[in-house]
């Protein structure tokens, strides 16, 4: 895709936006961007900048996500918002055309990461809750202050808040920005000046870890770090949802079809109209994820049935029968229901609720999963209107139910002790 149309190629050292900004190395790609790590040599801090394809439909989706970017970040001055903030947007003019670039706070990895680093085991519950509570505020400030869908909400554009933005860290004053064309790198991947970087970046990371873990030791108590211990506690998750290059205002929605496979909402599958309760479905899947390590629903297209009607199949296993009159209701409905509200091609369910694959699956303890599964599904609920809100889910019980580990009980007990 690195031709007319497509990627801009970037080298590390590249620079942007009259020499301000200055490629390091890169972060991650999309379907329309890459996304570099740059040198910000006006401020001295690393950011994010994403480099949209340059053909005409991605420049007008990229004019698009600058106008709600823009948005988002003008109505949080305070960044309290756990959305991503927009520094500067700019065209940037390469062999392969014109390139809207946008620049954004450099943020960490996402939490399909953190999962997989987890191996796919599901995250402690009271992490979950940390970024169940990140994700809601987002949401209730999207939905209710801006009037914002986002529509493609999943563990991959929700991004850990980075601990190891070296420009805000004063230990890392050693850390020189590349600033000069490495020899020898030529490729566009960061060549082998920026894998040092990287490693670097990494090496920190594991060394906060294992400064947390030594400061827990020295408490008393706590179990040694083994190898491949992942154990998260006394990590403090915050994080941010990005990636709002589909997000559309509620009064004028822009595609039929939106949101990723696993996330999407049956009310888009049987085309009835949606609005902002389909990020709250897209969340509950989201969240369900973090807690068992497993896509809540994984849909396949069968011998005799589509992908779609697997889809339909696979939430009434867990939630039950789709009321009658939404599974007639929506344009495609005749697709997949007969008349009476049954699936016509996949006849069999075999329905197992979500508290008991939670424990029977999953191994939850039947406390978790009643409460977990309790706090899940009325936002799982068919009707997209009776589902709650972002504002309502925060005030649920399961996200503020103290359910501290015994390392942050440690934690704030010394704490009290130091006060007096
Ligand atoms: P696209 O619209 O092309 O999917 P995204 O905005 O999702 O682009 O960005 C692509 C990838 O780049 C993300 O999945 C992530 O890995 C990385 N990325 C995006 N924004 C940031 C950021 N602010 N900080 C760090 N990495 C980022
Ligand atoms: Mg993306």
């Amino acid at each position: 895709s690195y031709r007319k149309g497509g990627y801009h190629a970037v080298r590390v050292a590249d620079t942007f936006a009259g020499g301000r900004y200055i490629a390091q190395r890169k972060l991650g790609w999309g379907q329309f961007s890459t996304v570099w790590l740059a040198y910000d040599s006006q401020t001295a801090k690393y950011v994010a900048l994403k480099i949209q394809k340059s053909a005409p439909e991605f420049a007008q989706s990229a004019i698009y996500e600058i106008e709600v970017v823009s948005a988002l970040t003008k109505h949080d001055p305070e960044n309290k918002k756990c959305v991503i903030q927009l520094v500067d947007h700019f065209k940037h003019t390469g062999p392969n055309g014109q390139h809207f670039c946008m620049v954004f706070e450099l943020l960490g990895d996402s939490i399909l990461q953190l999962i997989k680093y987890n191996r796919y085991k599901g995250l402690p519950l009271n992490k979950v809750r940390d970024i169940c509570r990140c994700i809601l505020t987002a949401l209730d400030y999207l939905h209710r202050q801006l009037g914002i869908i986002h529509t493609d909400l999943k563990p991959e554009n929700i991004l850990l808040v980075s601990t190891i933005n070296p420009s805000n860290d004063p230990n890392q004053s050693k850390m020189v920005p590349i600033v000069s064309k490495p020899e020898g790198s030529m490729n566009n991947n960061g060549g082998c000046v920026a894998n040092g970087i990287e490693k670097k970046l990494k090496q920190r990371a594991r060394q906060a870890v294992a400064r947390i873990y030594a400061r827990r030791a020295s408490l008393g108590g706590v179990r040694p770090v083994t190898k491949g211990d992942r154990c998260l506690d006394g990590i403090d998750f915050r994080c941010k949802v990005v990636d709002f290059g589909n997000a559309c205002w509620a009064n004028r929605p822009n595609a039929d079809e939106i949101q990723t496979r696993q996330y999407r909402a049956p009310e888009v599958i049987l085309q009835s109209g949606y609005t902002f309760s389909a990020d709250m479905w897209s969340f509950a899947c989201t969240a369900f994820e973090l807690a068992t390590g497993e896509t809540m629903f994984a849909p396949k297209t069968g011998q005799s049935f589509s992908e779609d009607e697997d889809h339909l199949a696979l939430m009434m296993e867990i939630l039950g029968k789709i009321p009658r009159k939404i599974a007639t209701g929506g344009l495609r409905s005749k697709d997949y229901f007969d008349r009476y509200g049954d699936l016509k091609r996949i006849r069999r369910l075999k329905h197992v609720p979500l508290a008991r694959l939670l424990t029977e699956k999953f191994k939850f303890s039947v406390n978790d999963a009643c409460d977990f599964a309790g706090f899940l599904i009325p936002v799982l609920d068919f009707a997209p209107e009776k589902r709650p809100t972002a504002g309502q889910c925060l005030q649920h019980a399961w996200l503020n139910k103290s359910s501290e580990s015994s390392v942050q009980k440690l934690d704030s007990e010394m704490s009290k002790l130091q006060i007096k």
